[in-house]
This record gives C-alpha cells, sequence and structure tokens, in this order.
C-alpha cells in the first residue's frame, strides 16, 4: 500500500517536471503569419493546394499536421494521416470541408504547442453537365404586386440558386361607380376600384345613348372597359360594305350603328 503511494507520487512528481521543462525551457510557439482564404471551386478544376505561412521565431524547425472537418468547427476536426508538409493537397469532391493545421516549432527533441490555423472552407461545386439541379420548392423573396413583377427563388443542394420572376397579376378593377353624371355636351365619370391594390381608375362617359353623336360618342359611350374590338368594327364595317343584313344586326348589337354611314 505505502509503495503503490510512493510509485503514484513519482510518477506525479516526473509529470510536473517533464511538462514544467516542455513549458518553460521547450521551444517557442511558431507563429502564423497569414491565413489561406476560404476556396470555392469548380469541378474539373484539379482540386487545390492549401498552403501554411508560419514561422519560428528561434530559428527551429516547424512540423505540420493537416486536419479535415466535415463541421464548421474546431472540435469536428480529424488528423489526415501522412498530411505533414507545409502544404496539402485537396483533391476533387463535391461538396464542403473544412481544413485546418497545427505547426510546432521542433528544436533539438523538443517541441512547442501547437498553433492552429483558422478553418479553411474548401467547396466543390459541381457545374458540369453530368449535376442535374434537384430543385426544392420555389420561395417568394419578392410578393408581385398589380404593376411590378415579383420574385421566387428555388435552390439545389448544391448550393444553386435559380431566381425567377412572379409576373404582375394586373389589376383586377370592380364594376366601376358613375362619380360623376354625364350631361348633354359633358362627358360624365366612371370610377374603377382594384379590388387587390385599392387603386382607382377613371373613365369618360357620355350622355345618355341613342342621340347621334358622332363617332367620337359612339366610341366613348361604350367605355374604356367594355371597347368594341377593333375586328368587330372592321367586320361590321365589311359587312355593312358588303350590303349584308345581318351586318346592321352585328352594328345594332354592338351599338356601332354611329361609325357606320
Ligand atoms: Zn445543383
Ligand atoms: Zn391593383
Amino acid at each position: 500500500m505505502k509503495r503503490k503511494f510512493l510509485i503514484i507520487t513519482a510518477i506525479i512528481i516526473m509529470c510536473i517536471f517533464f511538462s514544467l521543462t516542455a513549458y518553460g525551457a521547450g521551444p517557442a510557439a511558431p507563429v502564423i503569419e497569414g491565413q489561406m482564404p476560404d476556396c470555392y471551386l469548380n469541378m474539373g478544376d484539379g482540386g487545390v493546394t492549401l498552403f501554411t505561412n508560419a514561422s519560428s521565431p528561434d530559428g527551429g524547425t516547424l512540423r505540420y499536421q493537416w486536419y479535415v472537418s466535415n463541421i464548421d468547427n474546431i472540435s469536428g476536426i480529424c488528423a489526415i494521416s501522412g498530411a505533414e508538409s507545409s502544404e496539402y493537397r485537396v483533391s476533387e469532391a463535391p461538396g464542403v470541408k473544412w481544413y485546418c493545421y497545427a505547426v510546432w516549432n521542433v528544436s533539438g527533441d523538443m517541441e512547442s504547442q501547437p498553433v492552429y490555423s483558422r478553418l479553411i472552407r474548401v467547396e466543390f461545386c459541381e457545374n458540369n453537365s453530368d449535376h442535374a439541379h434537384k430543385f426544392g420548392s420555389w420561395m417568394v423573396t419578392t410578393q408581385a404586386t398589380c404593376t411590378e413583377d415579383g420574385i421566387k427563388t428555388r435552390e439545389c443542394d448544391c448550393g444553386y440558386t435559380e431566381r425567377a420572376a412572379i409576373p404582375a397579376s394586373g389589376h383586377k378593377w370592380d364594376e366601376g361607380k358613375v362619380t360623376k353624371e354625364a350631361a348633354d355636351n359633358a362627358a360624365g365619370e366612371k370610377t374603377f376600384i382594384c379590388l387587390s391594390c385599392g387603386n382607382t381608375r377613371i373613365e369618360n362617359i357620355n350622355a345618355a345613348e341613342g342621340e347621334d353623336g358622332g363617332m367620337g360618342h359612339a366610341k366613348a359611350q361604350s367605355g374604356n372597359s367594355s371597347r368594341i374590338p377593333w375586328w368587330g368594327i372592321v367586320l361590321a364595317a365589311a359587312v355593312v360594305i358588303g350590303g349584308g343584313a345581318g351586318g346592321v344586326v352585328i352594328a345594332k348589337k354592338k351599338k356601332t350603328n354611329s361609325i357606320i354611314k
């Protein structure tokens, strides 16, 4: 029992001694002079080489170890076997990984505490024709209004985002209300309100129908919202020129008899 205690005590003393030696008399920690930026590459670019940029403050030798992680956190790093030089070649593989290195300052048979680089994000994106994007559902980024197009986006797992326009819906006018009665010689007004956005639109309306007011009269009478299409006028005119009785009926129906001379 006493012997066991002595052995443990001896081990503890040795540990303290060695760690004091390592901290106190060991080489100074190396200095990372510059950090490698993140890398965004396309498949087919031929991979990428990551570099270290460290120095030893006391002229010692630097020793490296590269690490890889599947998450953006130093806790996820895993040493890459055999990756112990001042640079590391990352071969192509689609997706994102993070890399970092540790560097030690070695002097004789003693080495410093390690210094870790930042996590370098390396992404390879498939841009070749082998990869067909698989998109999620469209997400509305900007809602369309009656007059302005909106924007929708959808994403592929590879990180590619597609944008497309959401067409403006156009105003949805109500049936309109007469806001100013037409007089004999003055046009009246009819106001329409958009059911979506509340915008208003005013149309001129004429005095009582049936009066012979000429072409302008006939046109305005029908109102802009239910304007006789140009082809209706052409059709009616053609039929009348041809002398067909049916033409008169069509023309009457469309209230364009005043157009026809
Ligand atoms: Zn994709
Ligand atoms: Zn509207």
